[in-house]
């Protein structure tokens, strides 16, 4: 594994880096005190390019390899996790799933405009069927050449301020047995692409949130939604095997940010230490705040390896799962333990927002969460090294 990176990569790093600075990081504060959306700053985002980092120059994105995409993200990580979240949700599990599974008209129709002008957000969870996808009951059901969608998803990221939504859907039920969806299991779940302004489709944001608290996570109710079958993505059925692939990607992109946020860790240990004098000494001289900073620091460098492995091996067109599982579960533990750490290292101030370390603690806290559990990328991992199914 090549651990250099070529000038091109270097030169989007050092964009992403600026930009970040520039445009990112100073908001922070203030969208997560408010809750409030990045109306402003979303705009710079689409123009820089970021939002389609990975997406091929035809289709109206930058073209980048995915290494230089996770480089992008890791500092969005590092100066916001809440924007880093919206922009690996439109990219990670939106855009690059309609690219891999699209037919030509709907890679056309949405991929330039998740690059330029509107987010894309991924509804797979419901309010009864988080970590077990295969018990959602949102139904599809055929109408000629229409499909209507009825059900409800919960904690949807960009589910109310986007332009589409790709949403799951059993197609395996009439409207009748709906409830015994969860005998049905996964054979049955198809994706749909649904625009949010489409009748029928509510999004309602999602307030009093732990972290993550700028952007949007909304609850989406889908009453009688009418989309043509031309706006069904992939096969009938297929539509479990499409989210556990996009998966693949958004938990690499997940990784990426998460040691965004142990890098931001260490940036503002180590700064805070430098500058707080305790027993006539700053505190960067004690043995136990060194202890600290080491660890936060341990836990960047893997972390960052973790992600840039899983990178390497998709720019050679190698799967991913177990890699991403892998740097999905570890990056995202060691940014809470990072954050912790980093809090510590600050004392009282620590935890209260004058610093943004308490901001990094609550951000990091939701990415042992989302995309998989903790506990079920354990058992993702058990299975795959015993051969034994621990979810059944
Ligand atoms: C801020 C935020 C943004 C999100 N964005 C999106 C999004 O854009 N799209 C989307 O589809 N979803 C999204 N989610 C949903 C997220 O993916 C789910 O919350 C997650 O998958 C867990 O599901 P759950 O919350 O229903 O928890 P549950 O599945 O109910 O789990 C509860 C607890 O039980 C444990 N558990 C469950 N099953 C097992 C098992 N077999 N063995 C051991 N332990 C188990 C879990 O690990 C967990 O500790 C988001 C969530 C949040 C909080």
């Amino acid at each position: 594994m090549d651990f250099d990176l070529t000038a091109e990569q270097d030169q989007i790093r050092k964009l992403a880096r600026d930009f970040c600075t520039a445009e990112v990081a100073p908001g922070a504060r203030e969208l997560d005190r408010t809750e409030g959306y990045p109306h402003e700053l979303l705009p710079k985002l689409f123009e820089v390019g970021f939002l389609g980092a990975p997406i091929p120059t035809e289709y109206g994105g930058m073209g980048l390899d995915y290494l230089s995409y996770g480089l992008i993200v890791e500092e969005l990580g590092r100066a916001d996790a809440s924007i880093r979240s919206m922009v690996s949700v439109n990219v990670g599990l939106v855009a690059l799933t309609i690219l891999r599974w699209g037919s030509a008209a709907q890679k056309a129709e949405w991929l330039p405009r998740l690059a330029s002008d509107g987010l894309g957000a991924f509804g797979l969870t419901e309010p009864g069927a988080g970590s077990d996808p295969s018990s959602m009951t949102t139904g599809a059901s055929r109408d000629g050449e229409d499909w209507i969608l009825n059900g409800a998803k919960m904690w949807i990221t960009n589910g109310s301020t986007g332009i589409v939504t790709i949403v799951f859907a059993r197609t395996d039920l009439g409207e009748g047995d709906r409830q015994a969806a969860g005998e049905r299991g996964s054979t049955g779940i198809t994706a749909f692409l649904v625009p949010q302004d489409e009748q029928g489709y509510t999004g309602t944001p999602l307030k009093g949130k732990l972290g993550l608290r700028a952007g949007d996570t909304a609850e989406v109710a889908l009453r009688d939604v009418r989309v043509p079958d031309a706006n069904r993505l992939g096969d009938v059925g297929g539509g479990l095997k499409i989210a556990l692939n996009a998966l693949d990607s958004g938990r690499y992109s997940l990784a990426a940010g998460c040691t965004g946020i142990s890098q931001a860790c260490l940036d503002q240990a180590v700064r805070y230490a430098d500058e707080r004098i305790q027993f006539g000494r700053k505190i960067s001289s004690f043995q136990l705040v060194q202890q600290l900073i080491s660890e936060i620091y341990l836990d960047l460098e893997a972390s960052r390896a973790l992600y840039w492995k899983v990178a390497w091996k998709h720019d050679k067109g190698e799967r991913h799962t177990i890699e991403s599982s892998v740097a999905k579960t570890f990056c995202s533990e060691a940014a809470v333990r990072s954050a912790d750490r980093a809090v510590q290292v600050h004392g009282g101030y620590g935890y209260s927002d004058e610093y943004p370390v308490g901001r990094y603690l609550r951000d990091a806290r939701v990415t042992t969460l989302y995309e998989g559990t903790s506990q079920i990328q354990r058992l993702l991992l058990g299975r795959h090294l015993t051969g034994e199914n621990a979810f059944t």
